[in-house]
């Protein structure tokens, strides 16, 4: 089994420990442009290739920075993250807006921003032009091929999602914008979510370069780029192996000589990865508060599912590391729970763990990716702080713990 690795030492964590609170996010610097090289590389084939990295995934404009350095737009799908994107200075085709149940007002800024828009149904042709104004010269359709794709536990079936055009729209959308002046068209879908088979991938990017040939030639149409989405997983636990990101790329490759270059369609290749980025550079932390003996054993500890809501969402596995006690046998069973009035509140279920007692530091894995940022204030609980370990070992705070304050700013006074 490949161990689960930290990119600090326990000495340099403790030192961090002395300045910073517990609960909090690290996020590893050097790890993240690693994985976002990678994704680049395996892609060089295709010139235009870019990665939208998807905000809702780690929305911290630190963290956007580091990524824009590495060749990277954002994908946003609200305003808050448009603006995100802007902060950090992109614009135009640096940002996709994939968004669905889309608010006017939404894809006029988007369209201000010249940002790449992704319509998520037929009917926001009409919507946007009585709404926004004029369709913009390049624009994009999400598809959803229903019955034909069998998606997975996290991302549910795509005829059971609210997601996109169906087979039967969209061709039709394409004609439609065609005629009303649109002159360069991408395509999308997202049928995937954490997915570590290569193959499922691969079979995503041949349904829609075959899909992009039969729409250009009914449309009359040729295809600026094709958006294969995100999904692309990451290993959760200790026994699984990451993806071979060369094998996606071979097939990728393949898939558009056999459907693409007989249409004499060139589009550039585009993804959405967000987890993939960032989901493994980033580490809980959290210290024990109470271990308790019911009819089952507990670690309760300072962070909840406030700050790391997988394990409860979807039953997600994220490893565990016990600081200082990584050599120690792991023969006693625990839930690790936070302190929420709620049961599902558990980063693990009956989990084998060295021996933990008060005060000892866990570290959660793998929370780079949806972790602080599905994050939420029920019972009172606050959000933590978010810290950057950068190139250079140094420690950074990119976002603040919030404050009883915070928690009442949004309130009206008595
Ligand atoms: C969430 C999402 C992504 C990113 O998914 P990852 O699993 O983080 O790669 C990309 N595109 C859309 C439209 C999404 O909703």
């Amino acid at each position: 089994m490949p161990p689960k690795t930290l990119p600090f030492t326990n000495e340099q964590l403790e030192r961090i420990l002395e300045e910073h609170p517990t609960p909090f996010h690290i996020y590893d610097e050097a790890g993240i442009r690693e994985s976002a090289r990678a994704l680049n590389k395996a892609f060089d084939w295709d010139i235009g290739y870019k990665n939208y990295f998807a905000v809702k995934a780690l929305p911290n404009p630190q963290v956007l920075r580091i990524l824009r350095e590495e060749g990277m737009g954002a994908d946003c799908s609200s305003l808050p993250e448009l603006m995100l994107a802007e902060t950090v200075g992109m614009r135009g085709e640096e940002i996709m807006f994939t968004s669905n149940g889309t608010p006017a007002s939404e894809y006029e800024h988007a369209k201000n921003l010249h940002a790449i828009i992704n319509l998520d149904d037929i009917s926001h042709i009409n919507f946007f032009e009585r709404n926004v104004g004029e369709l913009p010269p390049l624009l994009s359709f999400r598809y959803n091929p229903g019955s034909a794709r069998e998606g997975n536990v996290i991302i549910g079936k795509p005829e059971e999602a609210k997601y996109g055009l169906t087979t039967g729209q969209i061709t039709e959308a394409y004609k439609i914008v065609k005629e009303k002046g649109v002159k360069h068209f991408g395509l999308h879908t997202m049928v995937i979510s954490n997915e570590l088979r290569e193959d499922y991938f691969i079979e995503t990017a041949r349904m829609l370069f075959s899909l992009a040939a039969e729409i250009s030639e009914e449309a009359g149409i040729d295809f600026e780029f094709i958006n294969l989405g995100g999904g692309l997983g990451i290993p959760y636990r200790p026994e699984q192996d990451a993806l071979n990101l060369e094998k996606i790329s071979w097939g990728v490759k393949n898939a558009k000589a056999e459907f693409l270059e007989p249409a004499g369609l060139e589009p550039k290749i585009v993804t959405e990865c967000g987890r993939f980025v960032t989901g493994p550079h980033g580490y809980l932390v959290t210290k024990v508060l109470h271990v308790e003996h019911k009819y089952r054993d507990y670690v309760k500890v300072d962070a909840t599912m406030a700050n790391l809501m997988r394990p409860a969402l979807y039953g997600a596995y994220h490893h565990i590391t016990v600081l200082g006690k990584e050599d120690m046998p792991e023969i006693n069973v625990y839930d690790v729970t936070g302190s929420l009035c709620e049961n599902n509140d558990k980063f693990a279920i009956q989990r084998p763990l060295p021996l933990i007692e008060p005060g000892d530091t866990l570290i959660i894995h793998d929370t780079g990716a949806h972790g602080h940022a599905m994050g939420f204030n029920y019972n009172g609980k606050l959000r933590s702080a978010e810290l950057l370990l950068r190139e250079d070992c140094s420690v950074k705070q990119i976002r603040r713990q919030e404050t009883p304050k915070d928690y009442f700013a949004t309130l009206e006074p008595l």
